[in-house]
């Protein structure tokens, strides 16, 4: 008996890993976050599974339910939506289940920031400009630790990919506009990879105000950085003919801009 932590991706059910596609279907448990994985993702489950929605459940229900398939050998497919190591609460789960010496293991997915990054067709990282991505969440009522608040993330610059956030942009802009200054883009896409998928461009001075006017409340990611709209960044050096690396060796420029 194993418990497979599968991550579900952020809607689309063709972003979900063949092996979590896999398991979901051949595991006689299923247990899935309702709130937010998608019912599709779960379509192909066996006729005779036992299918169950956690978004109303305790830890302590959740972990009974886990006891009761170690009891009867059955497989559980535990299915979180995005990647199950991100904002998952899954460590939590983890950790009864080591206490309880019930095996598991974790399925990645594919989180709803690179989703994100996908529907507006950017990349996050861009030579010179940002090599850092940072991943997190405004603080709301659940706290994040004193030195990773956003005013002193802002300092680095790098891109941000803001998790939880959507009810909270009055402080993103507060604590962000010091350092990336109130020109810096942002950008929410709400329901990534979704067919309802949502995107509002704008900056740290506008972004309140166009998120209000759109009536997007939930299920949104902020991305903020200037790679979001950069277009006169720097080539890479992977593609650079002048740079030699493991897969190609590079040659040398003549000053009249022939090669030798
Ligand atoms: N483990 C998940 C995150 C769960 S926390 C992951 O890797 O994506 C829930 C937060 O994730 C939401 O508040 C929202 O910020 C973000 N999120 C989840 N699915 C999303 C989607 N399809 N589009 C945009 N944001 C999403």
């Amino acid at each position: 008996m194993r418990v497979y932590i599968i991550g579900a991706g952020p809607g689309d059910p063709g972003l979900m890993t063949v092996r979590g596609a896999e398991l979901i279907a051949r595991c006689p448990v299923v247990l899935y976050t309702g709130s937010l994985v998608p019912r599709e993702a779960i379509a192909r489950v066996r006729p005779d599974a036992r299918v169950l929605d956690s978004s109303g459940m305790t830890l302590d229900e959740i972990t009974s339910v886990l006891v009761a398939a170690r009891d009867a050998d059955q497989d559980v497919a535990r299915v979180h939506t995005g990647d199950p190591t991100i904002f998952g609460s899954t460590a939590e789960q983890m950790r009864r289940m080591a206490e309880l010496g019930i095996p598991h293991e974790i399925v990645p997915g594919v989180s709803s920031f690179t989703a994100a990054a996908a529907a507006i067709g950017k990349e996050l990282t861009l030579p010179e400009l940002s090599q850092t991505v940072i991943l997190t969440r405004a603080e709301g009522r659940t706290p994040v630790p004193s030195s990773e608040k956003l005013s002193s993330l802002a300092e680095h610059r790098a891109t941000l990919c803001l998790f939880l956030s959507i009810t909270l942009l009055r402080d993103v802009v507060n604590d962000l506009t010091p350092a990336y200054g109130e020109d810096c883009p942002v950008v929410v896409v709400h329901k990534a990879s979704c067919p309802d998928q949502r995107i509002v461009h704008g900056t740290l001075s506008d972004i309140r105000e166009r998120v209000r006017a759109s009536g997007i409340k939930s299920q949104a990611m902020v991305l903020v950085g200037r790679v979001l709209t950069s277009t006169d960044f720097a080539d890479s050096k992977l593609y650079d003919p002048t740079f030699s690396h493991g897969y190609r060796r590079g040659v040398r420029v003549k000053a009249e801009g022939g090669s030798v």
